[in-house]
């Protein structure tokens, strides 16, 4: 009797790790949405590498018109409609942006970047996709607005992208990546909302040894 009372024992804790793990199974992999000005769209592939890296989620970046802001504002509503999605992000001139999230930015999830904001001037707007500056504030923006969407906060690391900044220099000189220790607290900040994130790439050695 006590054998049988004693394996039961044993069993406990790997019933709950199954269970938790099952949990986990269940959820939805995070999706982050982005809604970029036409004119960043050389820019769009650096963005999207820096989220999918730093927060492993799934990273939906579209590229839009000033032109048809009608469909710009639509892609931010269905976004927005899904559960899987905790951040839609909205990058554009400060004539645009509250166009697109008018009626739309009492949601938590809504993110707003203004390029003139991080010191990105409309008038220079024709040169803005082979401007390696914009190029560097824009991906910071997204990534520390992702991250700051799901819950995460500053960060004292002067290397990591969640360090507070309040001038544009400061912007500059901080880093472009999360710190090993805010990619840590990913995973947890939205297992919280619900949601999870891809798995961790596996290191494959090269049978060849190459
Ligand atoms: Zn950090």
């Amino acid at each position: 009797m006590r054998t049988i009372f004693l394996f039961g024992l044993l069993l406990l804790p790997v019933f709950f790790i199954a269970c938790a793990a099952d949990a986990d199974g269940e959820l939805s992999v995070a999706e982050v949405a982005i809604l970029l000005d036409a004119d960043l769209r050389s820019h769009k592939q650096a963005v999207e590498e820096s989220l999918a890296e730093n927060l492993r989620v799934k990273v939906s970046v579209q590229v839009y018109s000033r032109k048809d802001l009608a469909a710009a504002r639509n892609a931010v509503s269905s976004y927005l409609a899904s559960k899987a999605v905790p951040v839609v992000i909205v990058v554009g001139v400060k004539g645009v942006v509250p166009a697109l999230v008018d009626g739309l930015d009492k949601d938590k999830r809504l993110v707003q970047v203004v390029l003139e904001d991080m010191g990105v001037s409309e008038a220079g707007r024709k040169k803005w996709g082979r401007d390696k500056l914009v190029l560097s504030r824009l991906v910071k923006a997204c990534l520390e607005g992702a991250a700051r969407g799901i819950g995460m906060t500053t960060c004292p690391n002067p290397f990591c992208v969640l360090r507070k900044h309040e001038k544009i220099a400061a912007l500059d000189a901080k880093g472009r990546g999360l710190c090993p220790p805010c990619r840590e607290k990913v995973g947890p900040a939205l297992k919280k909302m619900g949601l999870k994130r891809l798995p961790a790439p596996q290191f494959k050695p090269d049978p060849k040894g190459q």
